[in-house]
């Protein structure tokens, strides 16, 4: 027999998913989901925790080896530029197709209307404390967005796992920094960096022994919170479908076409490699927490150089949420369509501005484009109450498009890997 140690990580995990679905609908049955609640769940939150613990000084190490492995500003800033722009491009298309899916779909037109008060009433009191926020997003505008994004203390942006992009900002200006000193003065600290980065790889590896048990209880948790909702499932049933579909081509039809087109590598060879990482990403629903997995995963399975990865994705588990794009696009018209608004064709550019912005400011934590959706939603006058309707349902939907989050991120460091020389 095959040693427990010896199958790969993402045979376990998926024995792990299984198992917790068994494990929660077993309990849920047999009349005890509040066991699973109590006493299994808080594992999946352990684990979830410990993964998020080490994204802030992951993001931090990484981008300063990632900017200081470029060596000189040139070549950083071209990579930048160019990582950049193809993360606005993939999540332009990928809202794009959302609004081409919800528009051929329209999902709104099926939406039993006698149930969308008692659907409302039941989850607007979840949402109350969301939309404060997103009044408050909405009512700052576009320059105290950007102001944010320059935190003036260190330590209370590090202290918060939501400001990555405060982070992001932090690690860039200090990176530029140590670029421009030189390598001669800066060889001391650089050397710290790499231990440091190595250390944490290692508190990785030690997370990742207890990854399938953290999903087995993710999974079960997950079952004894939502199992009984499949009648809330069958009325937003066409709304659901029309985001997995839109969400399963993105991951599996767009991105394996664009590798092999633009890529020297084959589909196959891509989908096994990137596999293992969708499943971290569907079980825990967060970017953040999937980050150092992605990397160590797209180094060795990708061959993505080292350099490219520690820049590439730390950026995109922030700024590159493709899924997320897709995902708000479809919500919105389908909200629109629920209640009789035909969105002008400049309303739906509008969408896409504002979803292509408001990815860049998702945290890549469990639902954190909820309070974006409603500022989106707010800002082209479609009711923001539409949104607890699709609330009871989101969280399958977040895993789902979180996986497509993160294929997105190993597509674009794919292609500037093939386009960055050493
Ligand atoms: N859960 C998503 C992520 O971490 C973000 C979202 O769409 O809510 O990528």
């Amino acid at each position: 027999m095959r040693k427990f140690s010896a199958i790969p990580l993402y045979v376990k995990i998926l024995i792990g998913m299984l198992l917790g679905i068994i494990v929660g609908y077993g309990f849920l049955f047999a009349g005890y989901p509040a066991f699973v609640v109590s006493w299994i769940k808080p594992w999946g939150t352990i684990f979830i925790k410990l993964l998020k613990l080490v994204a802030v000084p992951l993001v931090f190490v990484s981008l300063i080896k990632g900017v200081t492995g470029m060596r000189d500003i040139k070549k950083l800033s071209g990579t930048g530029i160019k990582t950049f722009t193809t993360y606005i491009i993939t999540t332009s298309i990928a809202v794009l197709f959302g609004l081409f899916m919800a528009n051929i779909i329209q999902p709104g037109k099926y939406f039993p209307h006698e149930k969308a008060e008692i659907y409302k009433n039941q989850a607007i009191a979840n949402i109350g404390s969301k939309m404060d926020s997103a009044e408050k997003i909405k009512n700052t505008g576009f320059m105290d967005y950007v102001t944010d994004i320059i935190p003036d203390n260190i330590v209370a942006a590090g202290s918060d796992n939501t400001k990555m992009l405060q982070i992001i900002f932090v690690t860039l200006l200090f990176g530029v920094a140590l670029v421009l000193v030189g390598d001669e003065k800066t060889a001391p600290l650089l050397k710290v960096i790499d231990a440091t980065d190595l250390a944490i790889l290692k508190v990785v590896d030690l997370i990742m022994q207890f990854a399938p048990w953290g999903v087995l209880a993710l999974m079960a948790g997950l079952v004894a919170d939502f199992g009984g909702d499949g009648d809330m499932f069958a009325a937003l049933g066409i709304y659901a479908v029309t985001v997995i579909l839109a969400l399963l081509i993105l991951a599996y039809v767009f991105y394996p076409i664009f590798i092999k087109l633009f890529t020297k590598r084959s589909i196959k060879e891509y989908l096994k490699a990137v596999f293992p990482i969708q499943l971290l990403a569907f079980s825990t629903s967060s970017s953040a927490a999937t980050l150092p997995f992605t990397m160590e995963q797209s180094e060795k399975k990708l061959g993505i150089k080292p350099e490219i990865s520690s820049f590439v994705f730390p950026l995109g588990a922030t700024i590159n949420m493709d899924g997320t794009s897709c995902y708000q696009a479809i919500a919105i018209l389908f909200i629109a369509q629920i209640f009789g608004i035909d969105l002008t064709v400049s309303q739906m550019l509008t969408v896409v501005a504002l979803t292509v912005l408001a990815s860049i400011g998702t945290p890549g934590i469990p639902g954190g484009s909820v309070v974006m959706t409603v500022m989106v939603l707010s800002t082209i006058g479609v009711p923001v109450e539409g949104l607890a309707l699709i609330l009871g349902i989101d969280r399958p939907l977040d895993m789902l498009r979180t996986v497509v989050n993160v294929t997105g991120d190993t597509f674009v460091a794919s292609l500037i890997n093939g386009k960055v020389k050493n």
